[in-house]
């Protein structure tokens, strides 16, 4: 069989870690199988190179961003073949660009554009174990690139695809995917399996363990694959197409996203095309958008509505920069950041089928006092951000009411 075995930053946090990872790489390939592994950088690595950078800038250019961040990731193969060596398997460390993953040029967030996977093969035939740098590529014209945070997760699932493995094993920290972060809601349990649709919602949601554009790529390309533990035997979750009784449970899972930030344009003239025009300039800076909720204007003589919308918090800079410079063109009067926000999601399959989610989950949220500030929803989805100070709370209690209470 072919492999691929992707490894998280605690996997690889320090040599008596690295020096377990290639234990059960070399067992798996004793066992006659081809082994392709993906590394992050060991664990706080990325975050402190982030931090030193932008100590000497605020918002630091971002193409040296990528320079500097594939740096974490090229120890770790390093690593990782030494410690191959010491147990007398045979291994080979390749850079993203070495491994034939080519990228757009959207620089710290850029796109697979293609992976050309034939030194790789050559390698495997050899009867290495190739070790590939994960969240990095190289552009066309061989410019360094980054994945987007978490990218070695698409790397390892876009290697899988190209490679056409027979498996494909995500391995961290916890026994797999849960109801929701271990660390933070004490009653979550380990999910056997998900569907794409729902992981992708989780990921995408603030459930860190898998970088969402990995997900993404997983369904189109029909990867699938299993999150488990690097430091133990247990089995994982599954992570695969939707199956017809995957809609009888109504909540998979719960979620918090921390990382959100939300500005609101407060006095907009309420006249087609604004709205139009501050996503575009949005847009165009690369920056993502999640929740958007405007209002309705009352006043008939001045128009005016409060647009609030949320993004990353680590694109807010961007972001506020970007509308402080279209205040003189559209008129508003004032446009607001905000850092202290939580997102909290519920997501489920079996939302579709089953009424009367979103009535319990507001439900809930009022008998802990706790205040919704914007809600938005999809299919399989309910979205509401609430104050920052109460989101760890309101996760709790969601997932006590939606997953651990039966009904
Ligand atoms: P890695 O370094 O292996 O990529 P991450 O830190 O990116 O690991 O992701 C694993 C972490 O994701 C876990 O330690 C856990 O705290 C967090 N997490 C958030 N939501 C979930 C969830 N629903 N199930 C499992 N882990 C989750
Ligand atoms: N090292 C990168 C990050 O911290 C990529 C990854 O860990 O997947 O985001
Ligand atoms: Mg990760």
């Amino acid at each position: 069989m072919l492999i691929v075995q992707k490894f998280g930053g605690t996997s690889v946090a320090n040599p008596d870690r690295i020096k377990n990872v290639a234990r059960r790489v070399a067992r798996y390939r004793a066992e006659g199988n081809q082994v392709v592994v993906v590394v992050s950088a060991m664990s706080g690595v990325t975050d402190n190179l982030i931090k030193m950078a932008r100590e000497l800038a605020p918002l630091p250019n971002e193409r040296e961003m990528d320079m500097l961040l594939a740096t974490g990731e090229q120890t770790t193969i390093a690593l990782t073949a030494i410690a191959l060596h010491g147990m007398d398997v045979p291994a080979i460390s390749l850079t993203g660009a070495q491994a034939g993953i080519v990228t757009d040029g959207v620089h710290t967030k850029a796109r697979i554009a293609n992976i050309t996977p034939k030194k790789v093969h050559s390698l495997l035939q050899e009867g290495k174990v190739v070790i590939v740098a994960g969240f990095q590529g190289q552009t066309d014209e061989g410019q360094i690139t980054t994945l987007g945070r978490g990218g070695s997760d698409l790397t390892a699932i876009a290697l899988a695809a190209a490679l056409k493995a027979d498996l494909c094993q995500i391995y961290t920290d916890v026994d797999g995917v849960y109801t929701a972060d271990p660390r933070l809601a004490p009653g979550a349990r380990k999910l056997s399996e998900i569907s794409y649709d729902e992981m992708l919602e989780l990921a995408g949601l603030g459930a860190k363990v898998m970088q969402s554009r990995s997900v993404e790529f997983a369904k189109k390309f029909g990867v699938v694959f299993e999150v488990r533990s690097s430091l133990n035997d247990n089995p994982g979750t599954i992570v695969k197409e939707e199956t017809p009784n995957m809609e009888s449970v109504v909540i998979r899972g719960v979620s918090l996203d921390k990382n959100q930030a939300k500005i609101t344009l407060v006095a907009v003239p309420d006249r087609p095309g604004v709205a139009a025009h501050v996503f575009k300039a949005i847009a165009d800076a690369s920056v993502n958008v999640d929740m958007i909720v405007q209002n309705i204007s009352h006043n008939a003589d001045a128009p005016a509505t409060d647009l609030s919308f949320t993004v990353d918090k680590p694109d807010l800079l961007k972001a506020t920069r970007i509308i402080d410079g279209l205040k003189g063109k559209i008129g508003f009067r004032q446009a607001i950041a905000d850092e202290n926000i939580g997102k909290l999601s519920i997501v489920g399959v079996g939302m579709r089928s089953h009424p009367g989610v979103a009535a319990k989950l507001f439900e809930t949220l009022a008998a802990a006092g706790i205040n919704i500030q914007m809600i938005s929803t999809s299919e399989i989805k309910i979205s509401v951000v609430v104050d920052l100070t109460k989101g760890e709370q309101a996760l709790r209690t969601v997932h006590e009411a939606f997953l651990e209470k039966q009904g």
